[in-house]
Parts: C-alpha cells; structure tokens; sequence
C-alpha cells in the first residue's frame, strides 16, 4: 500500500548461510566461489524455482547436478591453492567446474556425455572461464592429459578407486571420490604419499553411477 514490500532474504546468500556455513564449509575460498558463480545459469529452465535448494537436481541425459553442500565439502577438502592444477571426472553441468575453476589455476574435466560437456563449456565461456580444459571420454581411465594432478575429484559413483586417476596424482595430491554401491557410497579423501596412499572415510553419499572400464556396467548398454 505505501510500496512497503516484504522484506525477503536473498536466497543464494540464504544457501550459503543455512546449507554451508552452518554445517561446517569454512574455506573463504569455497565460500566466496559460491557467492561469485551465479548457481541458476546451470540449472535447466524448468528447475530454476529450485535451484537454491538443499538437494541434487535433473540437468537432463538422466543426470544430476549436486546438491550445493556436497559441491563445497567435495571442494573443500581437496585444500585448493591458485597455483593448483585439477582434475574433474564427471562435468556435468559444469557447477562445480566453475567453483574449481574460480580457485585453482587450471581445470581439466572429464565427461562421457557429449551433449553435458558442450552445455557445460557454453555455460563457463559465456561467464568468462579461459582456464578450463574439456574432455569427452570415460574419465574412470583416467585423463588424456597425463597431468599429474595437485587435486583429483570424481562427481559420480565408483565401485574401486580408478588405479588410472591414483596414478595421476601428484606426491602430497588429494584425490575425493564416492566409493561403494551403485545405490550408496561412502565419500573418500585419499592423499598420496609418495608410493603410498593415506584413505579417510568421511561420509555416506548417493551419487549417479560411474559408468565405464573403472565404474558400473552402463544398464542402457546390456543388451549389446
Ligand atoms: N559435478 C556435477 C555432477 C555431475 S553428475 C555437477 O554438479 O553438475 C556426474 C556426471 O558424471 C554425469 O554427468 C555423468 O554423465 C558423468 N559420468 C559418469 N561416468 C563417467 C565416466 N566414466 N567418465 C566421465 N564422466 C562420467
């Protein structure tokens, strides 16, 4: 009446505070990424009412972008300097390429479906992203790229550790992985000590398959 208009709290801001913050994401880093990279331009138009909330959402091709929390611990716990060279299997719809990408020094990210990394590179090229590198292929043998890697993170589901990407990581690197059943997983902190590989078990997880050599048997590809 007196275009007095309801006070409401920004919504991106309201993810970061209630999702993050509040469950223990205290990397400035990792919170800066998530105020500076806009979430909905990744989001399929018929979900952006969703976008900001606290779960994965259908990107299309029968896959998902991650619930915003799982992003910022997966990000987080790989410890990411401006000087690091990362590995992403599983680009999906390049959210957290974007979060790696606003960090690290360069990115090099993996996906099997075609039509996902092309949307993903459109998406990042039009936000301004030079320093992201994009491949099309089955990431669970590991990257084209021989890196190695400072950082290694798998977005999808592994029954076993890829031996590929563990090869791939550098002396002291951090590799985060969902490892276990098709149907649930525990997530991974693996670090490289020389010959060595140190394995923490931080958390369940659900995450959308692996598929190929080093992941579950694609059910679409059975009948061949
Ligand atoms: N981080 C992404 C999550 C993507 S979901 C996001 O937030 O949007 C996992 C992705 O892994 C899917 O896009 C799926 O197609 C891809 N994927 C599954 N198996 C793969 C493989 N062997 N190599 C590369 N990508 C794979």
């Amino acid at each position: 009446m007196f275009g007095w208009k309801k006070w409401k709290p920004d919504p991106k801001e309201e993810m970061i505070r209630k999702q993050l913050q509040d469950r223990g994401i205290m990397d400035s880093r990792v919170l800066e990424a998530f105020r500076d990279i806009p979430r909905e331009r990744f989001v399929p138009k018929e979900m952006q009412a969703h976008t900001f909330e606290d779960r994965p959402l259908p990107i299309g091709a029968g896959q998902t972008i991650s619930q915003p929390y799982m992003t910022a611990f997966m990000t987080q716990l790989l410890e990411l300097r401006d000087t690091s060279q990362v590995l992403e299997i599983g680009t999906g719809s390049g959210y957290q390429t974007a979060i790696l990408a606003s960090i690290a020094r360069r990115v090099h990210t993996v996906e099997k479906i075609e039509e996902l990394s092309l949307r993903a590179k459109t998406t990042l090229d039009n936000l301004g992203f030079n320093n992201v590198i994009y491949h099309v292929a089955d990431g669970s043998r590991g990257c084209v790229y021989p890196g190695p890697f400072d950082q290694i993170v798998v977005t999808a589901a592994a029954p076993a550790i890829p031996t590929p990407l563990l090869e791939q990581l550098t002396d002291g690197g951090i590799m985060v992985v969902p490892v276990g059943e098709r149907t649930h997983q525990i997530l991974l902190k693996v670090t490289r000590e020389g010959h060595d590989y140190r394995h923490e078990r931080l958390c369940p997880c659900v995450f959308v398959p692996l598929l190929g050599a080093g992941g579950f048997l694609d059910e679409d590809e059975e009948d061949y």
